[in-house]
């Protein structure tokens, strides 16, 4: 099934509800969204002689037109390759050569570098800005009627956040992202078409992939005025908007639970913020409570399995007299309906209960493989199973706590050390506002523990003897930092995932 034919389908229902806004103003109901999806779809396909299957790039801050290009290249049987915008140039090169684009829809803000990428040499390539001469064409042409696209058919080409090596192209199949819609319905929230999706995160990561569930049950999609997560804006939109869900990362979270407009704001609109991506610290989550009560829902995905894996549900958030309530708060939740979870050891086999080990994944929702890398499928994908290179245990009541990323875990004098839990240790010192907790090759311990704090207060940091207090407190004396370093940020990608390759690098470049 075509996704985009719920786009269709909700221009005959719905015809004249709200399907896209800009801020508080209606950009397009159902009726009008349909139409010019259809419109875009023939344009494109004209204009540049597209056939089914040609990739298109979508470079663009959030804004209507993201929303009204994707629908389009599938109406149209293309592939969408949504890039996100903040990157750097030669990054946002790399992934327009790997994908082999020949279309980037762009918008004004970035025209000049899409510009500068499709001239002379890539000139196999062109770039749509919208708004702009061109795109009003493109939008005027003759609809086209749907395309039909087979289950498998590719849709969305997902490049990962490229925390660590170059970014590889996950190849999600309408099959893939239909039934990340289904299961949102089944783990997360049902959906209705009073409700909204607020797209303050980037449209080409997981707000972009939990939009869909709301475009097939005709709810509106909010783009922000300001095209990213501010909290004031964010609280006018929540009181205009009925029944708003968001995503967000986890650092978005705690800054706009620390906001004090979100905080003073009527949130009775507010239905659900889906957070996830990253790890949530626990301290931030008990504040979030406080702001926003049990609105929140956690999930565990990646790319490779469109945010799909597994859920914390607003009920577990709320079930506060649980016995094991903090440790559930701790973990990433249970296996998502349409998704099988296992934590095997290096042989590929399960290890029991609270033992850790790797995270694999099999189910409907798993990519097909990375977009012309055989090799590098063949290294996830294996058996059937997607090893997410995620390290975790289950509980005996199926609970997921996630550790680490392999590459992440700290070896040093032969002991495993986990940085998740050395950061959850040092966090609770009142003197740290935000940590970071990566190896240093050692020449006598392999690897030594390293933190970088940053300081709540600049001026007064806290003294080391104190935080290797707060770590004795919780975690074994080896696994302490031998070493900390203070600064006034940690260096996060557009995601807002923490850079520890970065932070290695830093420690390499002084020793
Ligand atoms: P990406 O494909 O860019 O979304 O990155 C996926 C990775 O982010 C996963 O493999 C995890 O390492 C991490 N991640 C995703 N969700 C969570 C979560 N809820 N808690 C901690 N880490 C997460």
């Amino acid at each position: 099934m075509n996704l985009a034919s719920w786009v269709e389908r909700n221009g005959r229902t719905h015809a004249d509800r709200p399907a896209i806004a800009e801020g508080e103003r209606v950009h397009a109901t159902w009726r009008e969204f349909a139409r010019r999806t259809a419109a875009i779809a023939g344009g494109l396909r004209r204009e540049f002689a597209l056939v089914p299957g040609d990739r298109v790039a979508i470079v663009m801050r959030n804004r209507p037109d993201y929303i009204e290009a994707l629908y389009a290249v599938w109406h149209a049987g293309l592939v969408a390759v949504p890039v996100n915008a903040r990157l750097h140039r030669d990054e946002i090169a790399h992934i327009l050569d790997d994908s082999g684009s020949t279309v980037v829809v762009t918008d004004e803000e970035h025209a000049s570098d899409i510009t500068a990428l499709v001239d002379g040499e890539r000139s196999a390539r062109a770039a749509l800005v919208a708004p702009g001469e061109r795109w009003r064409r493109v939008a005027s042409a003759e609809p086209i009627p749907l395309t039909a696209v087979r289950p498998e058919d590719p849709a969305w080409l997902f490049y990962t956040s490229g925390t660590t090596g170059r970014p590889k192209g996950a190849v999600l199949t309408h099959r893939n992202l239909l039934m990340a819609s289904l299961s949102y319905f089944a783990d997360i929230d049902p959906i209705s078409v009073q409700d909204s999706v607020l797209h303050a995160a980037p449209l080409s990561h997981g707000s972009g992939i939990y939009g869909l569930p709301h475009v097939a049950k005709g709810a509106v999609s909010v783009l922000p005025e300001s095209g990213g997560v501010d909290g004031a804006e964010m609280a006018a939109l929540i009181r205009r908007w009925p029944g708003t869900s968001f995503f967000a990362a986890p650092t978005m979270v705690k800054r706009l639970a620390e906001d004090p407009a979100v905080a003073a704001s009527d949130l009775g609109n507010l239905k659900t913020i889906i957070y996830g991506g990253a790890p949530m610290y626990l301290a931030d989550l008990e504040h979030a409570l406080t702001v926003f009560g049990p609105r929140l829902a956690q999930i565990y995905g990646q790319g490779e399995s469109p945010m799909t894996i597994t859920a914390l549900a607003q009920a577990d958030h709320a079930d506060r007299a649980h016995p094991r309530w903090r440790e559930r708060m701790e973990s990433v939740g249970l296996a998502r309906t349409d998704v099988l979870v296992r934590v095997v050891d290096g042989e590929g086999r399960p290890v029991p209960p609270e033992e850790s080990g790797e995270i694999v994944v099999r189910g409907d929702v798993v990519m097909a493989g990375y977009w012309n890398k055989p090799e590098a499928t063949a290294e996830t994908i294996r058996d059937g199973w997607l090893h997410t290179g995620d390290i975790g245990s289950l509980d005996g009541d199926g609970y997921l706590t996630l550790r680490d990323r392999s590459k992440d875990l700290i070896i040093s004098g032969g002991m495993n050390i986990y940085p998740r839990e050395v950061e959850e240790a040092l966090l609770h010192h009142p003197g740290v506002r935000a940590v970071a907790v990566v190896g240093r090759p050692d020449p006598r311990w392999g690897e030594s523990v390293v933190a970088f704090v940053v300081p709540t207060d600049a001026a007064a940091p806290p003294g080391t003897d104190d935080l290797d207090r707060a770590c004795l407190e919780r975690i074994a004396r080896f696994k302490r930092p031998k070493d900390y370093r203070f600064v006034d940020a940690l260096p996060t990608n557009n995601y807002g995932k923490v850079l520890k390759r970065d932070l290695r690098d830093r420690l390499r470049a002084d020793s």
